[in-house]
């Protein structure tokens, strides 16, 4: 079988990964098409080079949920401890509201920055403003992620508001649950592996939209405040966290077992019982 993998965002790498984790890359062709280039610079002298290696240089503002880092441990410690050690470990978050006041940015922004010596970041730095917060987009809902050997995972598939933070840690839990129904199925070959697809689709789409709408409803929950509701917000926010209190969104989103969730999902399969409602 020859599996074309287009994208290498961290849903392209991180597939690719796990077919190779799985033992897949051996027994199949595997190969990522990508459609910028993709030069591994690190320290770029020309503007085209920039377009490939910013990223890498001053650092993707990516926050990864406690599932999301349980797929990458799973995948492999080592790319895990990386992550940790060049991130910086969030016990709570800062937030925006509607009327684009950031709580706290610019200092935050110095604290874990003010080492750099570099005249260009540091002039960032000190000139930066941040008085709004740039209009975002979401996937539709997609009536099916698979159709003839072509599967949607990621982005590609479910766009999340980025306030979700989610969108990382889905898209690896995407990558996981098909590489492992790949592997499961591919004996059978063709028809095994549109089972795997159809079942991968089957699971992730519920699970997604309802991660997407209660995003959503958070959203809109905090434009429509006041100053003084939206400090109560944060106050309950930060008092849950001290005393560990979860609402049914926060354990549903990291007490999910993607292991556990794909063997239930092939034995439900075995047993003839197709769809997952949530
Ligand atoms: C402002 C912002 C903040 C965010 N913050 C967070 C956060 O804190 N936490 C979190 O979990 N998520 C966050 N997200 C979401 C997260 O960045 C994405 O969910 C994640 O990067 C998606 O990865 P992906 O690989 O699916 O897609 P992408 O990263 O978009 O990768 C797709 C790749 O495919 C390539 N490509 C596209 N078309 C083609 C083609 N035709 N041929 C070949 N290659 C092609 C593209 O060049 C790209 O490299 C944020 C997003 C935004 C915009």
């Amino acid at each position: 079988m020859q599996i074309a993998i287009i994208g290498s965002g961290i849903s392209g790498l991180s597939f690719y990964l796990w077919l190779h984790r799985l033992n897949l890359t051996t027994t199949h062709s595997v190969k990522i098409y990508e459609a910028r280039p993709t030069t591994t610079t690190s320290s770029p002298t020309k503007l085209t080079d920039l377009q490939t290696s910013n990223a890498s240089l001053i650092g993707g503002a990516l926050g990864f949920s406690p599932v999301g880092l349980r797929v990458l441990r799973r995948l492999d410690p080592e790319l895990e401890e990386e992550v940790l050690k060049t991130g910086h470990w969030m016990g709570r978050w800062r937030m925006s509201n509607a009327r684009g006041w950031v709580l706290d940015a610019k200092s935050q922004l110095w604290q874990r920055h003010r080492d750099w010596k570099n005249n260009t970041v540091r002039r960032i730095m000190e000139d930066v403003e941040i008085d709004n917060v740039y209009p975002t987009f979401t996937t539709p809902d997609l009536p099916t992620w698979e159709r003839g050997g072509c599967v949607l995972v990621g982005d590609a598939a479910h766009a999340l508001q980025p306030s979700s933070g989610q969108g990382a840690s889905m898209a690896l839990e995407d990558c996981e649950i098909l590489a492992m129904l790949l592997a499961e199925y591919q004996a059978q070959g063709r028809d095994g592996w549109q089972t795997a697809t159809k079942l991968y689709s089957d699971m992730r789409i519920p699970r997604l939209r309802w991660i997407r709408k209660e995003a959503q409803k958070r959203g809109a929950m905090k434009h429509d405040m006041g100053v003084v509701q939206e400090m109560v917000m944060y106050f309950f926010i930060w008092i849950s966290v001290k005393i560990g209190l979860f609402t049914k969104y926060d354990r549903e989103l990291s007490e999910y077992d993607v292991p556990n969730e794909a063997r239930k999902a092939v034995a439900r399969h075995s047993r003839g019982v197709t769809s997952t409602k949530r």
